[in-house]
């Protein structure tokens, strides 16, 4: 009985995907939505922000910290967590305006601490 002729094999390349394609496959778009719907419920539940630090207005001393359980808190007294309820209002490119003298504040630079680059 004769053999039956080998089938020939095709090569199959990967393919490339546009960026479009990437980006429609990928699930980072409803990741970034995901990230959108935590941070506005971060926002509503009033805990402290974790992508920028805290605030201080250097003009009347206005400034941010966050509770025990991360509530975020304005203080004018310093070592004090009475909340005067007053919130920063973000401006444009991490400048913000100060609610209670109207100054504005620039957000200022991360500064990690000690250790945390190192792996
Ligand atoms: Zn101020």
């Amino acid at each position: 009985m004769a053999t039956p002729p080998k089938k020939r094999q095709v090569e199959r390349r990967p393919t490339l995907e546009t960026y479009e394609e990437f980006v429609a496959n990928s699930g980072i778009m409803e990741l970034a939505m995901r990230l959108r719907v935590l941070e506005a419920q971060r926002q509503a539940l009033g805990l402290a922000p974790h992508d920028r630090e805290l605030l201080r207005c250097p003009q009347c001393g206005l400034f941010e910290g966050a509770d025990d359980e991360g509530v975020l808190f304005t203080s004018l007294k310093r070592h004090s967590r009475h909340d005067t309820g007053l919130r920063f209002e973000k401006l444009t490119d991490g400048r913000w305006f100060c609610p209670f003298c109207a100054a504005k504040v620039v957000e200022p630079a991360f500064e990690p601490p000690p250790g945390f680059w190192d792996t």
